[in-house]
């Protein structure tokens, strides 16, 4: 036997390694392709992958092979050579699948290297036995079991590598692995090539070279296979970068898509023709339709009728390429409508505008507490008439015109007499009635002759823009007054009220609209004055009245610490004995320099600041220390009555109050007499709680100026009171006037009837007197007996002093 000798070919070689490296950087790729795709086109990878790498590895044997000479002639049979690459690329295949999956372990990764490894040396010693050459092939079995390991072992590295590498890790890290594999791929070749040894029979002829398949060949199918593989490199780059484009754009689409899928807001996708293609399901839920229903009909259906147009021209804007954004409204499917916030927003492509989207948000809540904001700014919510704001805004604009442009106006002030005392008594949710109740009339007694508003309180403005000649506005107030003075009917009761109306017009009585309701104002409290229930248009001299008046109600503040007030006192006589039973103790103010001033004018005034209470508290107290005195002097029992005013007899702490004072002044209760109206029973419930109250303290209960007010007699059963005081309006005319005379004789029958006492007031003649006793009166007052006195002129008159000519005393039963 003749060893051969061999020896290579070194630019074949050399070739063999370049094409091992490349063959591995192209794997690495392929494996990353695989790794990163799914489904279809991860198997087109898998398979390009592995013609390519497997070609790649397989060339680089084959070169490997044809670059070793031999002295003899060396052929190859195709077929061999053929299943050799097939070999080749099912085990490339393999490779590939095993580091392109999602997670390598050290199962897949140890068989995947021995597939490879015996993949590839198989596909190796199967070329090597492809090669028909007239001489045996000798395997070194120690070097070839070092060769498959080597094999193996390279594998089992080349795979973990790639797997590693395969999510793009630095470009020359990935490089770096993709040599060294290439380098341990063309070791394990040469390594396997140690082992194999080349013998002939003694009688051989051997010659030159003469290798069939010539380097050039080797050089051919080399570069070849490099074209190739730096074909699919480039493919496998080029296909990364338009996936990974196409990645981001989905994620971009997918992205909107999220957006708009999720969006709070209704979106709503358009064509350029105004065509819907698409809406979410805020959209929906919004309109009420399903998707299909708002696909199928025509986008300007949704649209209320007068924004269809706006909504049309902002379309065309945003098709123009501008976004805009407004408020419209549309139809829900139930027919309801909703305020809607538009945002026209064109969709933009490469520099063209290919469509619009439309994002919708409903604002009907928003609106409708807008709506209700300004008109809660604007209006009164008891009686949800305009307000102050609204009122003056109006009378400023209709004055704002050019001096000569603007037409004359009238404003009405109009205060509601008495409505704080039926507050007081009757609640607060009669008062909020009753108010009501003055607005309707009010609007009504207007119509469209001007504006009504409420000032505040029991306060109401009026503007009159039309029909404002003196006579028309006069019977506009008329009939104002005519139309508050109807009773009004709430919850069962009737309640009683007036209106006091002051009226200034423009251009008479001022330019502004301050200086205009200033003076209707003060008009208004000269209507007042004058009792009233009435109308007045203001004049200038109403202004000193009204200053005057503020002074006053100053002073008066002052009244009880300057000590100007006093008591007088009045005799009450019993008709039938003469004597002297009670008095009535009638406040006086001794004005520092205004003098007398009779309590008819200033209890009014104290009633409306309040300042009644002290001073009541006041009186009660001085007339019990009083009439004690009087007591512990020997006058007897006398009887002593205090008035009291609605403010004290509404006040919480009353019974206390007169319970205080008694115990003070050690005031026997059964002496003192408190003098109540009729107006202060309006409240039935609540006078008669208040009246058992006081009747518990001891004290007795009369009815003052009986007749006058509106009690229902009904309930005057039902209240604990002892006397009733006729008033001296029935007494005054009782002998002319056969209706006040009956009145009289009524009154006394039905007080004994209810076995009440009478008190005839304002007695002033013998014949009244007479008249009394003749239909049985209990007691009298008045100046026929005398006019009210100092203390120490009761005093005196009752200890029968000098004074008894001022004091009749009627005969007993005259
Ligand atoms: P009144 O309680 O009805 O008092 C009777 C009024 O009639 C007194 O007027 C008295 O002077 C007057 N008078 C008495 N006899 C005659 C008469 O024969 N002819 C005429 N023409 N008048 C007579 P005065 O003192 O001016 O009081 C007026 C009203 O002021 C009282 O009416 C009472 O409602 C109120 N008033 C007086 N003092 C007080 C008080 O201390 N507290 C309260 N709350 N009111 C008082
Ligand atoms: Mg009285
Ligand atoms: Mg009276």
């Amino acid at each position: 036997m003749n060893e051969l000798p061999s020896h290579y070919n070194g630019a074949s070689v050399s070739l063999s390694i370049l094409i091992a490296a490349v063959a591995s950087l192209a794997a690495l790729y392929m494996a990353r392709q695989v790794a990163a795709s799914r489904g279809r086109s991860r198997r087109v990878w898998l398979a390009c992958g592995a013609a390519s790498m497997g070609t790649g590895i397989w060339s680089m044997h084959f070169v490997g092979m044809l670059a070793m000479e031999l002295p003899v002639d060396v052929r190859y049979d195709y077929r061999l050579v053929g299943l050799s690459v097939v070999v080749a690329i099912l085990t490339s295949g393999v490779a590939l699948f095993v580091v392109g999956r999602d997670s390598l372990g050290a199962g897949w990764l140890v068989a995947g290297g021995i597939m490879l490894g015996i993949g590839i040396a198989g596909m190796h010693y199967m070329g090597m036995s492809a090669m028909r050459l007239n001489a045996h092939i000798r395997y070194d079995p120690l070097l070839l079991a070092a060769s498959l390991l080597i094999a193996v072992a390279v594998s089992i590295a080349a795979l973990w590598m790639t797997y590693r590498q395969r999510h793009a890790g630095s470009r020359v890290k990935t490089t770096a692995a993709g040599l060294l594999m290439g380098a341990a791929n063309a070791g394990m070749h040469y390594s396997s090539m140690a082992a194999t040894s080349f013998a002939t029979d003694a009688h051989t002829l051997i010659g030159t070279a003469h290798q069939t398949a010539s380097p050039a060949l080797g050089f051919t199918i080399g570069i070849a296979t490099l074209l190739v593989l730096v074909l699919s490199l480039v493919c496998a780059y080029i296909d990364r970068v338009w996936m990974a484009q196409h990645r981001q754009q989905l994620e971009r689409d997918k992205r909107i898509e999220s957006l708009i899928r999720h969006s709070q807001d209704g979106v709503f996708s358009f064509t350029l023709t105004g065509r819907l293609l698409d809406a979410n399901q805020a959209a929906e839920r919004m309109t009420g339709f399903s998707r299909e229903e708002l696909l199928s009909m025509p986008p300007a259906d949704l649209i209320c009728e007068e924004f269809r147009h706006t909504t049309r021209v902002h379309f065309e804007e945003a098709v123009a390429g501008q976004s805009r954004n407004f408020d419209s409204a549309w139809t829900h499917r139930d027919g309801s409508r909703i305020e809607i916030n538009n945002t026209n927003v064109p969709v933009v492509v490469e520099g063209a505008v290919v469509g619009v989207y439309t994002i919708v948000r409903d604002i009907t809540d928003r609106k409708r507490s807008e709506r209700r904001m300004k008109h809660m700014a604007h209006h009164d919510d008891v009686t949800g008439l305009p307000n102050r704001r609204l009122f003056e805004r109006q009378v400023a604009k209709m004055l704002s015109g050019p001096t000569g442009d603007v037409q004359p106006l009238a404003v009405l002030f109009l205060d509601v007499d008495r409505f704080k005392f039926v507050n007081d008594s009757q609640g607060h949710d009669i008062g909020d009635l009753l108010l009501r109740a003055v607005a309707t009339r009010l609007r009504n007694a207007v119509g469209d002759a001007g504006i009504v508003a409420r000032l505040g309180g029991d306060e109401f403005c009026i503007l009159l823009s039309s029909g404002v000649a003196r006579e028309s506005v006069e019977a506009m107030a008329m009939r104002i007054n005519r139309e508050i003075d109807i009773p009004f009917s709430l919850r069962g009761r009737d309640i009683h009220i007036t209106a006091s109306i002051g009226i200034a017009c423009y251009p008479e009585d001022g330019d502004s609209c301050i200086a205009l309701m200033k003076h209707a104002d003060t008009a208004m409290y000269s209507a007042k004055e004058n009792g009233k229930n009435t109308y007045r248009f203001y004049q200038q001299t109403m202004n000193e009245v009204l200053t005057e008046r503020v002074q006053l109600e100053n002073e008066l503040r002052k009244a009880l610490e300057r000590d100007e007030f006093y008591l007088v006192y009045q005799p009450q006589v019993d008709i039938a004995s003469g004597r002297i039973v009670g008095v009535e103790a009638l406040i006086r103010w001794h004005h520092g320099k205004k003098g007398l001033i009779s309590p008819a004018e200033f209890i009014p005034l104290a009633e409306e600041t309040g300042m009644i209470v002290p001073i009541g508290e006041w009186v009660l107290r001085t007339a019990c220390s009083q009439a004690k005195r009087w007591h512990q002097d020997g006058l007897g029992s006398l009887r002593m009555s205090v008035n009291l005013s609605s403010r004290q007899f509404l006040s919480q702490d009353l019974a206390d109050s007169i319970r205080r004072i008694i115990r003070e002044t050690a005031f026997d209760p059964g002496c003192l007499e408190l003098e109540i109206t009729e107006s202060m029973t309006l409240d039935v419930g609540r006078a008669i709680a208040t009246l058992h109250q006081l009747k518990e303290l001891g004290v007795s209960i009369s009815i003052d100026d009986f007749g006058t007010g509106y009690s229902s007699l009904s309930y005057l059963k039902t209240f604990p009171v002892d006397r009733l005081k006729i008033d001296q309006s029935f007494i005054r005319q009782m002998l002319s006037d056969t209706n006040d005379r009956s009145i009289v004789a009524t009154i006394i029958s039905l007080a004994h009837n209810l076995n009440l006492q009478v008190v005839a007031e304002g007695v002033e003649t013998g014949a009244q007197s007479a008249f009394l006793a003749s239909h049985g009166c209990d007691e009298m007052q008045g100046y026929y007996i005398s006019k009210p006195l100092p203390a120490a002129d009761i005093r005196r008159l009752m200890l029968g002093d000098d004074c008894a000519e001022e004091v009749r005393i009627p005969p007993a039963g005259a």
